[in-house]
């Protein structure tokens, strides 16, 4: 009869696509794969090797990045409610994106069919939010202060869009075609006060602001790119099973989207209060 420390290490051992559960494959991941375990043993996960690994401590480090931030913003950026409020509603979003995202990686994507697909919702509920939340500065800094109609009505469509693409129903073999989704409904609201504000603002103004929503929108949208074209798995089968798939470099550039977005806020509203 097997004893409990011999089913704990059976449950550890990992598996080749073709063995995996069928919610938790990746295109082109051949192998690292965890088995179906209950959550704490999946939690217990956390320091082995397996090809969620990577996904899980990019958010994690994110996350806590993200809370340091928060932190410091909430108690020492010294110009006005306004610019801090904004600051602080993306920083809450991405601590919410990154620990929703290692969350999902970590325990979701190793859970039965069902309760994967609930946190698979969760992570993209997180996503969607760092999306929305990424926007909260660029409104108050830029279209906010020159037309604030415009950007109530901008919200409304961006919070639509949400709504609709959450509401798309997630199927087991619809993984990266949701998320897909999820991300061009969010981006194209976005895009929308963006393209406005470059329409109105002064050349001093695009000047000084627009680099920082290059920075944002170029990891943002190379990461997309990566993920979309499933880069480099798709060439390099069973190359980039445990690190550096497409899905573990889509996690990287979020990080560094919202390193460089936050970096550049920070440094605006010093310069314009100084
Ligand atoms: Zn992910």
């Amino acid at each position: 009869m097997p004893t409990m420390q011999r089913i704990g290490s059976d449950l550890m051992t990992l598996v080749s696509r073709d063995r995996a559960p069928e919610h938790a494959r990746y295109d082109f991941i051949l192998n690292g794969y965890r088995k179906t375990m209950p959550w704490p043993r999946a939690l217990g996960s956390l320091f082995k090797m397996h090809n969620e690994t990577f996904n899980v401590w990019t958010h994690l480090i994110g996350l806590v990045w993200c809370v340091n931030k928060l932190a410091q913003t909430l108690t020492t950026v010294p110009c006005g409610a306004r610019a801090t409020a904004a600051i602080a509603v993306f920083l809450a979003s991405a601590c919410c994106c990154f620990a929703c995202s290692a969350t999902y990686h970590l325990i979701g994507t190793a859970l039965p069919p069902g309760a994967s697909a609930a946190m698979l919702k969760i992570d993209i509920v997180g996503i969607v939010t760092l999306i929305a939340g990424s926007w909260a500065p660029g409104l108050e800094f830029t279209i906010g202060r020159r037309a604030p109609l415009n950007a109530i009505a901008y919200l409304t469509t961006s919070a639509a869009f949400m709504v609709a693409a959450l509401r798309v129903r997630v199927r087991d073999d619809d993984r990266v075609s949701m998320r897909v989704v999820c991300l061009v409904l969010s981006v194209c609201a976005g895009a929308l006060p963006l393209g406005h504000w470059c329409a109105v603002a002064t050349a001093a103004e695009l000047r000084a602001q627009l680099p920082g929503f290059i920075g944002m929108f170029f990891f943002y949208g190379f990461g997309a790119l990566l993920f979309v074209l499933q880069f480099p798995e798709r060439w390099f089968p069973d190359k980039f099973d445990l690190w550096l798939s497409s899905h573990q470099l889509w996690h990287v550039c979020v990080l560094a989207a919202v390193v460089s977005w936050s970096s550049f806020c920070e440094g605006y509203v010093l310069e314009s209060c100084a």
